[in-house]
């Protein structure tokens, strides 16, 4: 008799103490990609803080006038990343405000020039675009989107304001798919207003969706945004999420993220490899753009490789030496052998 596939309850994000542990260890124990303990490490590159979108919860937002705007320069970021990268980075992931000018001036050639000269994967994180965008970005060598839902509920995703309109977003993840994409979404835990249940609903919607990945990234209240006096998420409650996420999708590359560390202060992010988390991210974002690519706080949490690979270790994991871009690769190639 086949098991029925894992679908978290109200129990499983409300867990607490042992029960709590137990699942955990549960979802630990089930991360089915590449070789087992073994979890991606990529660098983050975020390129331009400029964004047309007005997100209730985000620092980038375009209402928030303190920002000082600019887009970090091709030059630089080619030189950083093909001489300077952290030496377990396997993939780049390129990041942005939903800014088009950037991705036609500065980062479809730095794919190119990436896809050329390094054997690195390349996955871009840059919003909703219009579709000759995405196919220049793929065609110059980019095979991985993230993109995220953001909330799963359509009342709440309008009171947020959250990118664009959410039947839009959520075909442009269809339509990125069906383009060949390797798509990796995600959700906000602990945003006001979001009840158990409308929690539970992200879970459902990730399921339906076509995607290879979803993270789970806890609300952190924005200093320069309309929800600066919100509570922040609870982390047992995104760790929960993190957990239910990984029972439900063994195959999928969750990733732990900085913000983890933002909640609970050193063990957050540990605490998210311990759920089955397998994707890491190195912050290689150039001096100058960092400070106002702002997200929640100005004093950001910014994770080098010393603290990725201290954390790793501690957990009894390894840096994979295959490329995240390299494994999906690989995976397509055997579920095509194996429906042959
Ligand atoms: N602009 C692109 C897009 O729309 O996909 C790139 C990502 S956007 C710059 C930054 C991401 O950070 C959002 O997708 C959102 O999920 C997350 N984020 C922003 N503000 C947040 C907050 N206050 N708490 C938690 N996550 C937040």
């Amino acid at each position: 008799m086949t098991e029925a596939p894992f679908f978290p309850t109200i129990a499983h994000l409300n867990s607490r103490g042992a029960d709590q542990q137990g699942f955990h260890e549960e979802a630990s124990a089930a991360c089915q990609t590449q070789p087992a303990r073994s979890v991606f490490v990529r660098a983050v590159v975020e390129v331009s803080n400029f964004c047309r979108e007005n997100c209730f919860y985000c620092g980038m937002r375009r209402d928030n006038k303190a920002l000082t705007r600019s887009r970090a320069r091709m030059d630089r970021l080619g030189e950083l990343i093909l001489n300077h990268r952290p030496a377990s980075v396997t993939d780049i992931n390129i990041q942005a405000g939903e800014d088009p000018v950037v991705v036609r001036e500065v980062v479809i050639p730095l794919v190119r020039l990436i896809r050329r000269e390094t054997p690195l994967g390349v996955s871009v994180c840059l919003g909703t675009l219009n579709p000759s965008l995405y196919a220049e970005l793929k065609e110059a060598g980019a095979s991985i989107y993230i993109i995220k839902f953001e909330i799963a509920d359509p009342e709440l995703y309008s009171t947020m304001h959250a990118p664009g309109n959410y039947e839009e977003r959520l075909q442009n993840i269809h339509f990125l798919a069906s383009q060949g994409w390797k798509v990796s979404s995600g959700f906000i835990s602990g945003l006001p207003e979001q009840s158990i249940e409308r929690l539970l609903g992200n879970f459902r919607l990730a399921g339906d969706l076509p995607l290879q990945g979803c993270s789970v990234s806890p609300f952190i209240p924005g200093d320069e945004t309309p929800l600066k006096n919100a509570p922040a998420a609870d982390i047992e409650l995104t760790l929960n999420c993190m957990a239910a996420m990984r029972l439900m999708r063994p195959d999928w590359v969750i990733p732990a993220v900085s913000a983890l560390n933002l909640v609970e202060p050193v063990t957050g992010y540990r605490r998210g490899l311990r759920t089955g988390a397998n994707l890491v991210t190195i912050n290689m974002t150039p001096g100058e753009l960092r400070d106002d690519y702002l997200l929640y706080k100005r004093d950001r949490f910014i994770m080098t490789e010393e603290k990725i690979l201290r954390a790793i270790e501690a957990e009894n994991l390894e840096p994979s030496r295959l490329s995240l871009a390299d494994y999906y690769l690989q995976k397509t190639a055997s579920c095509a052998r194996a429906a042959a």
